[in-house]
């Protein structure tokens, strides 16, 4: 099961001069400032997130977790219910 794609936005702090092209915006998550990259799709296509970096990080590490829940369980929500499979 995925819950999308998480693009990652390098925090301001981390990275205070930014790069050509990079606008300053703002993480949806944790509120702090980071940059978005030209080539990030405005508005982004469904199933997509954009958060950043250690919120990005966040999230992938706690889906990983469910992921292996639901394995363990036996569910695998990548299959709808005429067995078709989809990523
Ligand atoms: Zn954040």
């Amino acid at each position: 099961m995925s819950a999308g794609f998480t693009i990652c936005r390098p925090l301001l702090e981390n990275v205070p001069e930014g790069a050509p092209g990079w606008t300053l915006t703002t993480c949806p998550y944790c509120g702090r400032d980071c940059w978005k990259h030209p080539s990030e799709p405005d508005p982004l296509p469904p199933g997509y997130q954009a958060a950043c970096t250690p919120c990005a990080l966040k999230r992938m590490t706690r889906q990983r977790a469910m992921d292996a829940k639901l394995a363990e369980l036996g569910v695998d929500l990548r299959t709808d219910v005429d067995g078709v499979t989809f990523d």
